[in-house]
């Protein structure tokens, strides 16, 4: 398999195969929009989202709306919610809301700033054809 064209952003190595790309966003205390571009190997995937995203379906069966997707703490005081667009090789493009409050929000945003590609705005969701890869498929991340 050939590698692939960029490097994951967190580990920055060139892995075989298609990465996945991550379109974060947040509204700063302002109301500015902060959008970042992240690019995923199937590894650094799995610990950066995989876990969030399995809390957040598991969160979706019940009513806690409110309840901080990382911690399980009530957010409703305190909700600073993330949104991700999640573009996975070979995929339709999958979009989430996070409910977080401000403390897991913080955590979860650092790596994001400081491993991303900071977007102008909404720029950047061009939505290309790109084969099926087995190591995504074996991940088992699904739409909400
Ligand atoms: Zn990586
Ligand atoms: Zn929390």
């Amino acid at each position: 398999m050939p590698v692939s064209v960029y490097p994951c952003s967190v580990c920055k190595q060139r892995k075989p195969g298609k990465l996945a790309t991550a379109y974060w966003a947040w509204f700063l205390a302002d109301g500015e929009r902060s959008a970042w571009k992240l690019r995923y190997c199937p590894a650094d995937a799995q610990d950066a989202l995989l876990s969030l995203l399995t809390r957040l379906h598991e969160q979706g069966a019940t009513s806690e709306v409110f309840a901080c997707v990382s911690c399980g703490a009530d957010a409703s005081t305190d909700s600073d919610p993330m949104y991700l667009t999640l573009y996975l090789p070979g995929k339709e493009p999958m979009e989430y809301a996070l409910q977080l409050d401000s403390a897991c929000a913080a955590k979860l945003r650092s790596p994001i700033t400081t491993q991303g590609e900071r977007l102008p705005d909404r720029g950047g969701l061009v939505r290309g054809p790109s084969p099926s890869n087995t190591a995504w498929d074996a991940l088992g991340f699904n739409p909400v």
